[in-house]
């Protein structure tokens, strides 16, 4: 406790003499990943996190929506009985019961985090009134800074969405694609979502292009006839990463990985994917990781001399918590560990950590993962069995929980997060909401 508190006090005194002044804000968020799916990943390689260490600020982040409608319900209020509550969260009994229910969705989850506006579920970018909610890369934007996001799932899909574009509802793929080529203004978008690539990273004989809004714009952006220098295949974005990619003129990048929905997790497995240790089934070929993107992403938008905004979404957590895939979370978590190393790398040879923010974080946590015991022990805890070895732990659902998530912070204005924290958990320990992220970058940034 007293050396919680002098670390506080440090970070504290740090604040005082460094200006928030964020010319670079990173946002870097483990989709569907709580507490225990980073610790899986932390015990499964027996590495210590790049963000786990006394420079950073460590909090946890509450998740839920504004309501649990899947349309605006013009009324903008609050339910109060699907805001965190840590006495009803953490109940013996009733527990996972109340974190199955009310859970936010990565739609409403993204919009928060962009717009520090709660919302509906589906909504991308848009208020229960059905407006348009101003987001974190139009006021970066309006700054003179550049934007990208970038994923390990379609482009397209409700976290990079959420980010940058406006729609009813995270379902209509095609016209947010649409509105992220041809209207949003974003200098960098790459992930997955190849209309003519499948899960195996194979070509298929009939394409599905909404994740690229339709066969016209898939055409367009191939052709090289929209604002985007196009690329796909895992050459390109390794030319992207160390800089020798010709741009052709352009200063705004757009790349679809040569695979279906996801880099690596859909790939097929031998025999019960749910219980196949990491690695043992052979990656994809042909496809960049999330690490080589950021680079790439960092690349570009490191031109430009007022600095930007960057989303980098380690998007397939959540589907292999959805799918409770044990194995393949791991794989996922530490893919997106090597991304988060990798930016790290980047800000200390950039302007450093007085130039730079990095939030690191999960939209909402997937699975309600706890320990081998969990089914009929409520919150039994992870069990290490050392390196290499998957740790003991059991999934409890298939779907989204309110469960708090982790939250860590380090650079420029980051010691704002303190001030937001004002509630705490009796496990967790003091938490943020997810709104508060986009005042922190608001702040930091000086949006
Ligand atoms: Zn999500």
């Amino acid at each position: 406790m007293v050396r919680r508190l002098l670390s506080a006090l440090l970070l504290l005194a740090v604040a005082a003499l460094a200006p928030a002044g964020a010319k670079n804000v990173i946002l870097m968020i483990a989709d569907g990943s709580g507490f225990n799916s980073f610790d899986a990943a932390r015990m499964y390689s027996q590495a210590k996190p790049v963000y786990d260490g006394p420079e950073w600020i460590r909090l946890a982040c509450s998740t839920h929506p504004l309501n649990l409608s899947s349309k605006p319900t013009n009324s903008g209020k609050q339910t109060r009985s699907i805001v965190y509550d840590p006495a009803k969260a953490w109940s013996l009994t009733e527990g996972y019961a109340w974190l199955k229910s009310g859970a936010t969705d990565s739609a409403a989850a993204a919009t928060a985090l962009a717009t520090g506006v709660k919302t509906y579920n589906n909504s991308i970018g848009m208020s229960d009134f059905g407006k348009p909610l101003t987001n974190l890369h139009q006021l970066a934007k309006a700054s003179g800074r550049s934007t990208g996001v970038v994923t390990t799932v379609p482009w397209s899909h409700a976290t990079p969405a959420g980010m940058v574009a406006h729609n009813l509802s995270r379902n209509n793929y095609a016209e947010i694609a649409n509105e992220m080529v041809f209207r949003s203004g974003v200098d960098v978008i790459l992930g997955a979502g190849h209309p003519w690539y499948d899960a195996k990273a194979e070509r298929k004989k009939v394409p599905t292009a909404d994740f690229v809004g339709g066969l016209e714009t898939f055409r367009l952006l191939a052709g090289q006839k929209t604002p985007f220098r196009y690329l796909e295949s895992l050459e390109e974005f390794e030319k992207l990463a160390n800089g020798t990619l010709d741009l052709m003129g352009k200063t705004r990048v757009l790349g679809t990985a040569r695979v279906g929905e996801t880099l690596q997790q859909g790939r097929p497995g031998k025999g019960d994917v749910k219980t196949r240790p990491p690695f043992a089934d052979p990656l994809n070929q042909g496809v960049p990781n999330l690490a080589t993107m950021a680079r790439g992403a960092l690349q570009v938008l490191a031109r430009n001399p007022k600095g930007f905004f960057l989303m980098i979404e380690g998007g397939a957590v959540d589907w292999a918590n959805h799918a409770n895939q044990m194995g393949r979370m791991i794989e996922e978590q530490l893919d997106f560990n090597d991304a988060v190393a990798t930016v790290v790398r980047w800000i200390e040879r950039n302007g450093g950590w007085s130039k730079n923010l990095l939030i690191v974080t999960a939209d909402h946590e997937t699975g309600l993962l706890w320990g081998p015991n969990s089914a009929t022990k409520p919150f039994d805890p992870l069990v290490d069995n050392g390196p290499g070895k998957m740790p003991g732990m059991a999934f409890n659902y298939t779907s989204h929980t309110r469960s708090l998530v982790p939250l860590f912070a380090r650079g420029a204005g980051a010691v704002q997060l303190l001030e937001f924290a004002k509630r705490t958990d009796p496990v967790r320990g003091p938490y943020v909401d997810n709104t508060d992220v986009f005042r922190l970058i608001v702040h930091a940034a000086e949006l």
